[in-house]
């Protein structure tokens, strides 16, 4: 292999650039050419093709989001659309590509390997929701904004002895909402892959207010219902003072922490090792500190899941 590409797609996450910056320098250090794909599958498909050099991606290691954009698209759902990309790569002479992004970008990335043009994934989300990995990239970051926050709004909650309610991220995994919730010492974590009993909630809520707290966390992933709700709904079962926070998009922003930035490198190289190995239809992560990488097909089938006991300790530290 003498030419690849690289492209970050579907949703943005902060030690993106990172990754970028580590596919780049790994190509490079091997003497292979390597092209930008700017704006993801979309950009694939017009051609926004660029080649890039040691100092394209220079100073982009400690900025968030992504400096070769990323974007959505229907159109690469599509037959036409795949090999409209395909047509397009091979006009550069660009011979396998690494895709940085969630598990839709990995679908796309196993449809262009099924057409015959290999490409390795790179879980970059700050959900943290790909199997096969035990981080992904940007959970990390996205993880210390939520526990900022949380502390702030604890320091005011407890001067106003208030409830308050945070929705976070996640519409279908709950790993910021648990990891958060933990971190923060939040008195109840809501979260989408555990059914939840609201009186359970009222109770607890109750029973902490008798016994003299001076307030109260909940930590609800915006998969599992609007924290605006949430916060109506406790208000007027307990007639505790209730506010809501509902942190958005401040949490796909910003600086990447050092665990990003590391995690960022080490899968951005390995993806460059795969590729040049010859081994197309990867996805790349990390288990027990170890490199690994998977079928990503096989990654795509499997489904997420949180650590249980992770869950129980929440449940057993906010009694
Ligand atoms: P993320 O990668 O963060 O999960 P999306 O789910 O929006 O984000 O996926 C990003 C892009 O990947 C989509 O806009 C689409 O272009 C492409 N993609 C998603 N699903 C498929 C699919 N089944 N086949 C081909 N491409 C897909």
């Amino acid at each position: 292999m003498k030419k690849i590409g690289v492209l970050t797609s579907g949703g943005d996450s902060p030690g993106m650039n990172a990754a970028v910056r580590a596919v780049v320098r790994k190509a490079i250090y091997h003497n292979i050419e390597v092209y930008g794909i700017y704006q993801g599958y979309s950009g694939l498909m017009s051609g926004q093709i660029k080649k890039l050099e040691l100092g394209s991606v220079g100073d982009i290691i400690h900025r968030g989001g992504t400096k070769l954009y990323t974007a959505r698209s229907e159109e690469f759902k599509t037959v036409e659309g795949q090999k409209k990309g395909i047509e397009q790569l091979k006009k550069v002479g660009i011979e396998g590509l690494v895709v940085i992004g969630g598990d839709g970008s990995y679908r796309g990335a196993q449809k262009l390997t099924e057409h015959g043009f290999p490409c390795v994934g790179v879980p970059g989300t700050i959900d943290n929701d790909i199997p096969g990995t035990d981080f992904t990239i940007g959970f990390d970051t996205a993880l210390n904004t939520v526990i900022d926050a949380i502390d702030k709004i604890r320091d005011t909650a407890t001067s106003h002895e208030r409830t308050y309610v945070i929705e976070v991220m996640g519409r279908h995994a709950g790993d910021i909402a648990l990891w958060a919730g933990l971190a923060g010492g939040a008195e109840t974590i809501l979260i989408p892959e555990v059914d939840y009993d609201m009186d359970e909630v009222l109770q607890r809520l109750k029973r902490g207010h008798e016994r003299g707290k001076k307030h109260s966390i909940i930590i609800v992933a915006e998969g599992v219902g609007s924290g605006v709700e949430f916060g109506k709904k406790i208000e007027e079962a307990t007639q505790l003072e209730t506010r809501v926070s509902v942190l958005g998009h401040i949490q796909r922003g910003g600086s990447p922490t050092a665990f990003d930035r590391v995690l960022a490198s080490r899968l951005g190289a390995r993806a460059v090792e795969l590729l040049l190995e010859g081994k197309g239809g990867r996805a790349v992560g990390i288990q027990k500190n170890e490199l690994v990488d998977h079928d990503i097909l096989e990654v795509l089938n499997q489904p997420h899941k949180i650590d249980e006991n992770m869950y129980l300790l929440s449940q057993e530290l906010s009694i």
